[in-house]
């Protein structure tokens, strides 16, 4: 089944073919296929011509071709990136390009359009995690390259790590240079996962980190996969699995990648773009809090100022200073390496205190926040 689409016309024709043939019953996998079970085997040749005919007898069930996607910015309002633009490209480059790879059970790829991971892109042997890359004063649609997590048998399995991120027109290309290097330097017998823990993360981010350079983006690169129109990052609530992780959760899922840009930016001398990121990943916060107590927070000014009424007046969160001051030392800082480390930190700081306030909200236990313990080490 193609992602997983299954529409009410093919399902009823299958549905009466089960009936007749098999044992009335389906199972739909996580890798977004149909089992049939008990067929009889006399039945199993006429029973796969009849699938034929309803699209649903694809060579490469579970293969590296069969890729899993999620509905990402199709359908899903929490989708930051396409995920079935990317998976129908990167399928066609399989076909065409390395068609050996129908037959490969051994490399899962898995695609997610936010970090809810409903395509299981954090368990894949290569993973894709839709997300926007900020350029100047643009965004691109972007994907998270991850590698070297799977199944291991047993009730085990492992997370892959993540490399880097990259514009998703360059996804095929990353495809491409993974694949060649596998065919190059994996040993007969070694499993991919075991290629993987031979070479190391550090080898396979070095593979493709040329990827992730956004100096030399053409204006293509800002349109996703599937779309003609430019690329505007937009969050809302979502459809599918991701809509049982609440609004609020999935900010400050967000908020924590927005700090962990902010380091790796500050980490690569871009102060500029850490203050940006660390800036973003307060207002963020706020926004979760406020969004969790039924507050509007349509401007990033309404923001700060219904944060400051809301909880840092009435005491429910301390700062040393108003909200407004933590904020807006942007406007009266130069992006120094001392600015950008010690408002990285107020980032970090600020997120853990919100983060521990609203765990404590949701599990109904009242605590004094003027006790918490909060991590002093600045992040450089
Ligand atoms: S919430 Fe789930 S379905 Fe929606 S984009 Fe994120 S991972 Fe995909």
């Amino acid at each position: 089944m193609h992602l997983g689409d299954f529409y009410t016309p093919k399902a009823r024709l299958l549905a009466d073919l089960v009936k007749k043939y098999a044992a009335n019953e389906i199972r739909l996998t996580l890798r977004q296929n149909i089992l049939i079970r008990h067929i009889r085997a006399d039945l199993i040749p006429f029973f796969y011509v009849e699938l034929q005919k309803l699209g649903f007898a694809n060579a490469g069930y579970n293969s590296t071709s069969d890729i899993t996607a999620c509905p990402g910015t199709d359908t899903c309002n929490l989708g930051i990136s396409s995920s079935t633009g990317i998976a129908v490209v990167l399928e066609k480059v399989l076909e065409e390009e390395y068609p050996s790879y129908i037959n490969n059970k051994e490399i899962a790829i898995k695609i997610s359009g936010c970090m809810n991971a409903c395509g299981q892109h954090n368990m894949a042997h290569i993973g894709f995690q839709g997300m926007s890359i900020k350029v100047g004063n643009l965004q691109a649609p972007g994907l998270q390259v991850l590698i070297g997590g799977g199944i291991l048998g047993d009730g085990n399995g492992r997370f892959s790590d993540k490399l880097v991120k990259i514009p998703s027109k360059r996804g095929p290309d990353a495809l491409r240079i993974l694949l060649n290097d596998i065919e190059a330097n994996q040993q007969q017998k070694e499993s991919f996962l075991e290629y993987y823990d031979r070479q190391g993360k550090t080898y396979f981010y070095n593979l493709l980190k040329g990827l992730s350079d956004t100096t030399n983006l053409l204006p293509d690169d800002f349109i996703d996969w599937g779309y003609s129109e430019k690329y505007v990052k937009a969050i809302g609530v979502g459809e599918c699995a991701g809509v049982v992780i609440d609004l609020i959760a999935t900010l400050l899922f967000e908020s924590e990648e927005k700090i962990t840009n902010s380091q790796e930016a500050f980490q690569e001398n871009q102060f500029s773009d850490s203050i940006y990121y660390a800036y973003t990943a307060i207002v963020n916060t706020a926004k979760a809090l406020l969004i969790a107590a039924g507050i509007k927070t349509n401007t990033q000014a309404g923001i700060i100022s219904s944060f400051q009424e809301q909880f840092v007046t009435t005491h429910k969160i301390e700062l040393e200073g108003s909200f407004d001051d933590l904020v807006y030392q942007i406007k009266n800082e130069k992006p120094t390496k001392i600015f950008a480390a010690s408002y990285l930190n107020d980032a970090k700081l600020f997120y853990s205190k919100i983060d521990a306030y609203r765990k404590t909200a949701v599990s109904h236990v009242s605590v004094s926040y003027t006790h918490l313990t909060l991590p002093t080490t600045p992040y450089v």
